[in-house]
């Protein structure tokens, strides 16, 4: 940034400055009697004028909305700038040559006549390059790369599109011409000392020009277009008295109004995004110029979407190809977690940009790829669960495992409970479950204890102990269990017990057979099964079929919880999901109907 404008020239401005003209730019005025001039105010929507100007004063009120103030805070307030910035729109509307203090002695002194030539070489460099884009020869290469892109010429020529000769000093010869000296040109950064002298710094490259917030060209992005280029594909300004690319960002000129408005901005990666996001609809689109997006930016976003002094809106980026899950997760759960209740994640599914998206699929697609956006945390949490497969109660769990500590980890304690209530929709469990993991992984250390392996197959569940019971009577009185084919392998949880029902199969001559060739594991199981007890002592027809009722019934509850949960991930528009809607249908049907047979007395 410049120095601070000293006071005598910010009181001058104040005073010459004529509101009424300044205001007339933007609203049409009336004479209002009493030396007042009213119109339709700019900032709040009305049909009755209730915005007045009062010349004599230099101030501006409104009935309407309560906005008021002088000149320089309505330059400010329309045109979305700080006030170093309206001060110095205002100087330059009347051709006023503003002075600086310098901030600190060693620091260089930036004359405002120094800013205002770099501003000047800038303008007449766009105009330059954006006239080259039209010539013969290698600028065609770039046409063609814009025309392959879906820009036309109008939508070139709309955001200045221009191309920078393959010269080496093309554009300095040029802004020579009309005065500039090497060391303006230098400090624009529009051209660097080479070993014979000064070179342009942008040759053979498509060239964006980038605006400042307030419309002034501060500097260019520009994408090489031969092979035999040995640069970075993407060259940018370098630091200027005007470039500062960690508060710049590319579109907010033209975006501004509508983030304001809309109190929504779409963060894109590239300048073809941005050019496509606009033209396909999405007027809020911006994007970093060469950097990454950082807290200076959201600085400049704040000030567009401050409402009241409190930051209201939606901040969406639009992240493409396979990083995109890890910087989302970056961005929700690192450090800093400022303003992220506020950021969303449009994700396009096949990995495609903006700019691509609209070439493959058309300008509708970009739009629903932004109304689609999902909270960032939803995302990054989401992202997470990718690695599971949640249609199995093993992938739910180690998938809850996973994701409750991220859910522990946001900052704002008032979003936990919302967070952990969606986490138990996407996992498909219970909010209890979840609920109490997501409190664990917050008392927890971050080092995070493993939980210890159970023992398997787990005496003390009641399910184990049902099939085990169950497997008991198969191996010890094969002859009372008429219901055991009805007994499938997925009817068992534990593995072991699934391996061993698929080894009986349809029925058992020979224990002793069975039990050879097993690995010791399920031979030493084996031998337990055949002579451990059975609860109730005795093994009868009833009870065994009772057991073998209820294996089935235990089996079939845990089915109908997996498609229940299967069903909450899914789109009730989707297709599939009648078919497996029907699926639970069906399957609650027999489970009551095994309920209903009476069961007797069993433990378990
Ligand atoms: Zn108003």
């Amino acid at each position: 940034m410049a120095g601070r404008i000293i006071d005598a020239d910010v009181a001058h401005i104040r005073d010459t400055s004529r509101i009424d003209d300044v205001v007339a730019d933007y609203v049409q005025l009336k004479i209002a009697g009493g030396g007042q001039k009213k119109g339709l105010c700019p900032f709040h929507d009305e049909k009755s004028p209730s915005f007045h100007v009062t010349p004599s004063k230099g101030y501006y009120h409104c009935f309407g909305c309560q906005t008021g103030g002088d000149v320089i805070s309505f330059v400010m307030k329309i045109e979305h700038l700080s006030f170093t910035e309206a001060v110095e729109r205002l100087a330059d509307r009347m051709n006023y040559q503003l002075n600086y203090e310098s901030s600190s002695d060693s620091s260089p002194r930036i004359s405002g006549s120094e800013r205002k030539r770099v501003l000047e070489a800038n303008k007449l460099a766009a105009a330059f390059y954006k006239e080259q884009l039209n010539g013969p020869g290698p600028a065609q290469v770039g046409r063609e790369f814009l025309k392959q892109r879906g820009f036309d010429r109008a939508a070139a020529e709309s955001f200045g599109v221009g191309y920078a000769p393959d010269e080496w000093d093309a554009l300095s010869k040029h802004l020579k011409a009309k005065g500039f000296t090497d060391a303006e040109l230098e400090m624009a950064g529009l051209t660097k000392e080479g070993q014979r002298g000064f070179i342009d710094r942008f040759r053979n490259r498509l060239i964006w020009p980038i605006h400042e917030i307030s419309g002034d060209v501060v500097g260019f992005g520009a994408r090489k277009l031969s092979e035999e280029d040995t640069g970075p594909k993407y060259l940018n300004t370098s630091e200027t008295i005007v470039y500062k690319k960690s508060a710049l960002l590319y579109g907010l000129d033209i975006a501004k109004k509508e983030i304001a408005k809309t109190r929504q901005v779409v963060v894109v990666e590239g300048y073809t995004d941005v050019m496509a996001a606009h033209l396909a609809g999405v007027t809020t689109a911006v994007a970093t110029c060469g950097t990454a997006f950082g807290d200076e930016h959201i600085r400049i976003l704040r000030r567009l979407l401050m409402d009241d002094d409190s930051f209201r809106g939606e901040v969406i980026f639009t992240f493409d190809g396979d990083a995109a899950g890890q910087k989302a997760a970056m961005r929700a759960f690192g450090d800093d977690q400022k303003f992220v209740t506020q950021t969303f994640v449009a994700v396009e599914p096949n990995g495609l940009d903006p700019c691509d998206l609209r070439i493959k699929s058309g300008d509708a697609a970009v739009r629903d790829l932004v109304a689609k956006r999902v909270p960032l945390f939803e995302f990054a949490i989401k992202t997470h669960l990718k690695n599971y497969d949640l249609a199995t109660a093993e992938g739910r769990v180690a998938g809850l495992r996973e994701s409750a500590p991220l859910v522990a980890k946001i900052r704002d304690r008032s979003l936990r409970p919302e967070y952990t209530r969606a986490l138990a929709g996407w996992l498909g469990m219970d909010i209890e479950s979840v609920r109490d993991a997501v409190r664990d992984a917050g008392g927890r250390n971050s080092g995070g204890r493993e939980s210890a392996r159970a023992p398997r197959p787990d005496q003390a569940s009641p399910t184990i102990t049902l099939e085990r019971e169950a497997l008991k009577i198969i191996l010890q009185q094969p002859a009372v269990s008429t219901l055991w084919s009805e007994i499938e392998a997925r009817d068992f949880s534990d593995p072991l017990y699934e391996a061993i029902r698929t080894l009986i199969g349809g029925g058992l001559q020979n224990p002793a057979q069975l039990i050879e060739n097993q690995d010791e594991v399920i031979q030493g199981l084996l031998r337990e099964l055949l002579v451990e007890p059975i609860q109730t002592g005795e093994i009868n027809q009833r009870y065994a079929e009772s057991v073998f009722a209820r294996l089935r019934e235990v089996s079939l509850t845990r089915q109908v919880a997996e498609i229940k949960s299967k069903l909450q991930r899914i789109d009730p528009e989707e297709e599939q999901y009648m078919g497996i809607f029907g699926e639970l249908v069906a399957l609650e049907a027999k489970r009551r109907a095994l309920h209903d047979l009476g069961l007797g007395e069993l433990a378990f």
